[in-house]
């Protein structure tokens, strides 16, 4: 029995000794664990304070939360009620985090927590179980409020106005309906040079004493190889915020020239190619836009989603319908954000770049219709133009030259006081130029 006793406190210390060897391995490898033995008993030590800590669930494509909560012991009703008020989690966000609190004494999840986007999270905190043993759950929505500032942003392009306007923290979409009074003025995918500046007030979110991220633009100034254009943000009396030129003056076409705010033309609409991946002639019946995975593509004009969905060779595909003879589609997507039978107005997300189906690499492939007829999407343009009228003209006038001023002011600053940008620029467009004589990218199917 002596023997069994000593054998079990041998059994029950060896994982304390072993730790301890490996955690002082080098120092003082013999003497260690009998000295922790011998001191251990003598020190009266309150038992270790419960440590509280979070597990955070990752959320699978499929995954939902009938079969996630109970794994965690979690009564999947009562968390889905105690949400409802802001979000049904029954439609959980795939690679969207889980976040399950313990206090370190309690088995179960003390509290959940669950980000619905970058500024709002769902808290939700386990209360003491009702009068039937069943677990109750509470909930309340944790909303970061921002400060709102006006803020000066001077951005130099190197490749795309696209980099270089998402690398200074500007969302997709403001970017895209900033390009739009742009667009037909500079074609973004020829005439953009390396060097031109992009200077923009916009609005900053700030919270707790730092810049949290940038808000919607409200004015903007593009010089490019010696031009210089104005863009201004404006609420018309219609209730609808626009870009408008200096002169309060918005210019809109049927069809946007490119689905990409921008993007690089890679290969041309032609009746005979050759092509790279079936290495035989055949006509290219749309145009290939080079543009990285993700990039938002737009729909060139309003219209009716007649396809989403894969579609052989083309992979991920969206298809067009607009009013009259016209329709356009999209291929090779890595996502749809649309679905079919959608309206869709122009210039709406309906997807990102990607290189699924017959591509070698990220690109999206753009094709036109005229009835049943394959045209050239690059030839197709009709303008209209939008010019505001009396006290929306007058409002807009006061706004521009708030605006502009301040885009000036400080215009000034940028230019003498920060000559670290300035120096960083040469160097960046030099490499710049290096790259535009190598080898242009492989051509995409
Ligand atoms: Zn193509």
């Amino acid at each position: 029995m002596k023997s069994h006793t000593s054998i079990l406190a041998i059994l029950v210390g060896l994982p304390l000794i072993a730790t301890a060897v490996a955690r002082s391995e080098s120092a003082t490898p013999a003497v260690e664990p009998v000295a922790i033995d011998a001191t251990a008993p003598a020190v009266v030590e309150p038992p270790p304070a419960p440590l509280p800590f979070q597990t955070t669930h990752t959320i699978s494509k499929g995954e939902v939360l009938g079969t996630i909560m109970p794994t965690y012991g979690v009564d999947t009703e009562r968390v889905r009620a105690a949400a409802l008020e802001w979000h049904d989690l029954s439609r959980l966000r795939a690679d969207a985090a889980l976040i399950f609190s313990y206090d370190g004494v309690d088995p179960l999840p003390i509290g959940l927590r669950y980000a619905l986007d970058a500024d709002r999270t769902l808290v939700l905190t386990r209360g003491a179980p009702d009068p039937t043993g069943r677990q109750t759950w509470s909930g309340q929505l944790d909303e970061i409020v921002y400060e709102h500032r006006l803020g000066r942003h001077a951005m130099v392009i190197k490749d795309t106005l696209w980099e270089a306007a998402r690398a200074a923290g500007l969302s997709p979409a403001d970017i895209n309906s900033l390009a739009e009074v742009y667009q037909y003025d500079v074609d973004f995918n020829t005439e953009l040079r390396a060097g031109a500046i992009l200077t923009v007030v916009a609005d900053e979110l700030w919270t707790e004493g730092r810049l949290a991220r940038l808000g919607t633009p409200m004015a903007a100034r593009l010089v490019n190889a010696g031009e210089t254009l104005v863009a201004v943000r404006y609420a018309a009396s219609d209730g609808k915020s626009r870009f408008y030129d200096g002169e309060g003056t918005v210019r809109r076409k049927a069809f946007l020239r490119s689905p990409l705010a921008f993007s690089r033309v890679t290969s041309g609409f032609s009746h005979q190619r050759y092509h790279p991946i079936l290495k035989r002639a055949r006509p290219h019946l749309g145009v290939d836009f080079g543009a990285p995975t993700g990039t938002p593509v737009r729909a060139v004009g309003d219209g009716v989603v007649e396809v989403a969905g894969t579609q052989g060779g083309h992979g991920r595909f969206v298809k067009i319908d607009h009013p009259g003879p016209y329709a356009s589609s999209y291929s090779h997507l890595s996502s749809i954000a649309v679905r079919p039978g959608a309206r869709v107005q122009q210039g709406d997300l309906i997807g990102a770049v990607g290189s699924t189906g017959l591509a070698t690499g990220p690109h999206l492939h753009f094709q036109f219709w005229v009835g049943a007829k394959h045209v050239n999407p690059l030839s197709i343009e009709m303008p209209t133009q939008e010019q505001l009228q009396g006290a929306d003209l007058t409002g807009f006038r006061a706004e521009r030259d708030r605006l502009i001023a301040i885009l000036d002011d400080q215009q000034e600053g940028l230019d003498s006081g920060e000559p670290g940008l300035a120096d960083a620029d040469e160097g960046e467009l030099s490499s710049d130029a290096a790259e535009d004589a190598a080898p242009s990218q492989a051509n995409p199917g």
